[in-house]
């Protein structure tokens, strides 16, 4: 048996000891709670709240989502150690070298068990619980309205997401203190996509539900988005490309049934679960959540890696459409190793934050592998 990469499988393993090491998670919420019932009961919001006929989520509703979310996490996991075919694996699981000739290669299912980050995972869920508080308007009653708030969402929430991404990797002492948890999983999982810290949990999402809300987001729309989202988010961290799993006895693929309900990534382009993956192993490149343009735009986009190619198994038809991608400078910079960069850096007489971080907001620039505590990577990446 090959030896493992490292799993980063680290943290508490109950949620007791969860909570007692990281009690952000009750008071963080709990916080936001009372700001948000101090704020909708000033009178001026209160009135606009009246006059729109708006509503709090509920704690019956929350419950249900937050219910739904967890058991869902368990259920994608389940998909992958039961059905994940290693054709469809992004990356190599085992550590470098330890595989013999002919020896074959791990597959999710031989991977530990992802015991922190299922705990991690449910406890950022559960902090959804401030979602029972926050106010939206009715629920839409045409479809054209409907369709109209779930893209207005879906583009305002890969922006923002891409904005507060790229911030955070792009400055040490955030990168740090918000996102380098993380990226600890640098092979991800189902369980990788709340394996964050509550800070980062507001940031990316709990402040985008409150801003949507506040601009006038129908109820209905806040559901769809959150249900749809949290598998998109958990497939997008598996691991492995379920573009053309077929889903029986429907007549479609799992590619296909997201273009029908997600039709704008026709236009902005798709952030697939392979880019996400390789954000994941390369610390930089793909900071969208939902659509590609983005990183196109800034420089920043990869089209990730060829599904089983790490493994020796991609089909060469896919390898072949990939390598026809063409290249911006930042997918040639995502292939150049972090020695390099740790070359660059020690050009300099001394680590100067300041020179990385006044570059132009446009320019991709990884905060420096050093001042990130990253030299696992540094040494990892090729
Ligand atoms: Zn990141
Ligand atoms: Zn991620």
């Amino acid at each position: 048996m090959p030896k493992m990469q490292e799993s980063h499988n680290y943290g508490p393993r109950n949620m007791q000891d969860f909570y007692c090491e990281f009690p952000e998670f009750l008071w963080g919420p709990g916080l936001l709670i009372s700001v948000l019932r101090f704020v909708t009961n000033v009178p001026a919001v209160a009135k606009y709240i009246a006059a729109h006929n708006m509503a709090t989520y509920g704690l019956a509703d929350t419950a249900t989502f937050i219910a739904f979310a967890v058991m869902l996490a368990f259920a994608t996991h389940g998909w992958y150690a039961t059905f994940a075919d290693q054709k469809r694996q992004f990356q190599d699981f085992d550590a470098k070298h330890s595989r013999k000739p002919g020896e074959k290669p791990s597959a999710y299912i031989d991977r530990d068990p992802p015991t922190a980050g299922a705990i991690r995972t449910v406890a950022a869920l559960v902090s959804s619980i401030v979602y029972a508080f926050v106010p939206f308007a009715p629920p839409t009653t045409s479809w054209p309205v409907f369709i109209g708030w779930t893209m207005a969402v879906a583009v305002y929430w890969d922006l923002h997401f891409f904005v507060v991404h790229k911030t955070v990797h792009e400055n040490a002492w955030l990168y740090k203190h918000i996102h380098k948890l993380h990226h600890s999983h640098k092979q991800s999982g189902p369980f990788s996509a709340y394996f964050v810290t509550y800070q980062s949990n507001f940031l990316t999402e709990q402040l985008v539900v409150i801003i949507a809300a506040a601009l006038g987001c129908p109820r209905d729309v806040f559901t769809w988005s959150m249900y749809w989202g949290t598998l998109g988010t958990y497939v997008e961290h598996g691991g492995h490309d379920l573009a053309d799993v077929r889903l029986a006895p429907l007549p479609v693929t799992f590619a296909q049934l997201s273009t029908i309900l997600s039709p704008w990534s026709l236009v902005l382009g798709g952030e697939s679960p392979g880019m996400h993956d390789w954000h994941h192993e390369k610390f930089f490149t793909n900071y969208a959540l939902s659509f590609s343009y983005l990183d196109k735009l800034f420089g920043t986009f990869h089209p990730g890696r060829v599904p089983g190619e790490a493994i020796g198994l991609a089909h060469p038809r896919a390898a072949k459409k990939i390598d026809a991608t063409p290249a911006t400078p930042a997918v040639l910079e995502g292939m150049a190793s972090c020695d390099a960069i740790a070359d660059v850096i020690g050009s300099q007489p001394a680590f100067q934050p300041k020179v990385w971080h006044s570059a132009p907001v446009w320019r991709s620039v990884p905060a420096p592998c050093e001042a990130l505590d990253l030299d696992e990577t540094c040494t990892d990446s090729e």
